[in-house]
């Protein structure tokens, strides 16, 4: 079972997000363990002060070393294997599916969320063996961060989701975005479903999920086409489609 321990100074953020749906299902079914830490209770100062002014001047606090220290030093303890530990952070490298996809295969795992200016450096330079960000933007805290984290991470862990078909064509994990899909019913005030689907023919309908699929990352994201594996069959669907783009 993959062990995940997220150290935070707000933990209650945490308890809607790993209680709902297929996470909490996920947590309750014994395919993963996460736990949170408030990094705030292993502060030894009167106040429980965890922040502190930055040496050299300059707005905003920064997380000081002492709890985090001792919080990080606890919480390996709890690990029977060497964790890898990660710092959330927009200096970080950017999350993809490929790294989730690694990630998801890890047993256990230390999330760090930082706050305010950040951490002191020596955090990281003693501890963290990876700095991951979740876009090129700048939040207040880890924390939301640490969800995306968990959750893109947890899906792909295997039995957490019903069909592992379904991870198979998704968007990113080969370098395409997904076809549209439908439900019933067919016909909603005269907005129909494509025929195709309705067809039972499934050569026919992988054929034009496939082409939906080219479409749509012709469209929205042609600079993903480069790093996708094309069949020679796909290369034409892409040249049709680029000529009656
Ligand atoms: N002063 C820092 C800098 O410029 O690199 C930014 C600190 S940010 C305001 C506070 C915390 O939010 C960070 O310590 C980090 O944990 C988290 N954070 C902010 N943006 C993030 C992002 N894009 N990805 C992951 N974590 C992020």
């Amino acid at each position: 079972m993959m062990r995940i321990d997220i150290l935070t100074l707000f933990p209650e953020l945490f308890k809607p997000f790993i209680s709902t749906s297929i996470m909490g299902r996920a947590i309750d079914n014994n395919l993963v363990n996460i736990n949170t830490h408030n990094i705030r209770d292993f502060a030894k100062n009167k106040h429980r002060q965890v922040d502190d002014y930055p040496y050299g001047g300059g707005a905003g606090m920064v997380m000081a070393v002492q709890p985090l220290y001792d919080a990080l030093d606890h919480v390996i303890g709890l690990h029977d294997l060497k964790p890898t530990i990660i710092y959330l952070s927009p200096q970080g490298r950017v999350l993809d599916q490929a790294m989730v996809a690694d990630y998801s295969r890890h047993t256990n795992i230390i999330l760090l969320c930082g706050h305010y200016e950040g951490i002191d450096q020596r955090v990281i330079d003693k501890y963290v063996d990876q700095e991951i960000s979740i876009g090129d933007y700048v939040l207040t805290g880890g924390e939301l961060a640490a969800m995306v984290f968990v959750d893109s991470v947890t899906r792909l862990i295997p039995g957490v989701l019903g069909s592992s078909d379904s991870i198979l064509e998704e968007s990113h994990t080969n370098h395409l975005l997904e076809y549209p899909h439908y439900t019933r019913p067919s016909n909603y005030k005269g907005d129909k479903v494509p025929e195709v689907l309705l067809s039972g023919n499934h050569k026919e309908i992988d054929r034009w999920r496939r082409t939906q699929s080219l479409k749509n990352t012709l469209i929205k994201r042609p600079d993903m086409l480069s790093k996708a594996e094309l069949s020679d069959e796909d290369q034409m669907l892409l040249k049709e489609l680029k000529e009656h783009k």
